[in-house]
């Protein structure tokens, strides 16, 4: 396992685990507590998972030391605002049981995220957060929030991979030396990138498969990542990246299967905004 360093000094893991879409919280705890037992210190929810309190039971259970793990959670957009945005961050540890947590993110780039940041910014202060980032906020987004904060933001996660690879907003973040965090680092696992010709050669040159060669190039061009598995085999086949390097060769071959957009959603259309400001999380 190798861990960065954020611009706030805090070490994070360059591997996480994530919980998105499972939903059943006995399922997730046991997928939480496989990730633990195999060696993942970094999980990955959000209120909008419902699942923070089995990420917390597994926690707990686990018996790992608090300093050891990195526990990430998200704002979602029905509790943007600086009121709403500091009832939301205590809810969060209240469901994951902990004192602080180490990451919290704007989960989306709508609704009064300004004030969302000012509530963060304080709770950063009083220690409730060791670094606070953004999620899903594309160049020109990121560049206004950063440039009018007082906290420039540790982390930007977005869909990164592959296919969607987002140099142009990694050369944005590097900038402000901010890191990035990649979901969906497996494409979600979709046929055709698991059958992709050229990630395949590349995988057999070195006896591993497909999604380990992708979470591998992510890592070895700085990116962090997150993968999500409920099945115990893939939770470990998904760690065991760290005994092997890609080539300068087989990078630049990776960077030629960019199709330059999302697999899944464009945030900068009319059609996300009115999603996401509709999707609600609770009364
Ligand atoms: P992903 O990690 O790219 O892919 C997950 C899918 O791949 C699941 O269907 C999983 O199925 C399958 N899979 C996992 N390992 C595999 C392997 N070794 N071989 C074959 N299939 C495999 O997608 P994601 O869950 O969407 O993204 C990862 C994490 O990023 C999320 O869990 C969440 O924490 C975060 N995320 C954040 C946002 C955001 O807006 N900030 C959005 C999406 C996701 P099985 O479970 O059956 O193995």
């Amino acid at each position: 396992m190798e861990y960065v360093t954020l611009n706030n000094g805090v070490q994070m893991p360059l591997e996480g685990f994530g919980v998105f879409t499972i939903e059943d919280l006995d399922v997730c705890e046991q997928a939480v507590t496989d990730a633990l037992h195999t060696g993942y210190r970094l999980i990955d929810t959000a209120a909008a998972y419902f699942n923070e309190e089995a990420v917390g039971a597994a926690i707990k259970k686990s018996g790992i030391p608090r300093e050891e793990l990195f526990i990430t959670s998200k704002l979602w957009v029905q509790d943007a605002g600086y009121e709403n945005a500091k009832k939301g961050i205590q809810t969060s540890l209240d469901k994951l049981g902990l004192d602080y947590m180490d990451l919290y993110l704007i989960h989306q780039p709508f609704n009064d995220y300004y004030g969302s940041w000012r509530a963060m910014e304080e709770a950063y202060a009083e220690g409730k957060i060791r670094a606070i980032g953004l999620s899903n906020f594309y160049p020109g987004r990121l560049t206004d929030l950063t440039m009018n904060a007082k906290v420039i933001p540790a982390v930007l996660q977005a869909e990164m991979h592959p296919f969607f690879q987002q140099t142009d907003a990694i050369e944005n973040m590097k900038q402000f030396n901010i890191q990035p965090q990649a979901w969906a680092p497996l494409a979600k696992a979709s046929d055709e990138i698991l059958n992709n010709e050229q990630l395949k050669m590349i995988a057999e040159n070195y006896y591993k498969t497909v999604p380990q060669v992708m979470l591998r190039w992510n890592t070895q061009r700085g990116v962090a990542v997150i993968p999500k598995s409920t099945n115990k085999e893939r939770i470990e086949e998904n760690f065991n990246i760290w005994d092997f390097s890609l080539t300068d060769e087989e990078m630049a071959t990776i960077t030629l299967l960019d199709q330059g957009h999302s697999q899944y959603i464009d945030h900068n259309s009319a059609d996300s905004a009115k999603l996401f400001n509709d999707w609600k999380i609770h009364d």
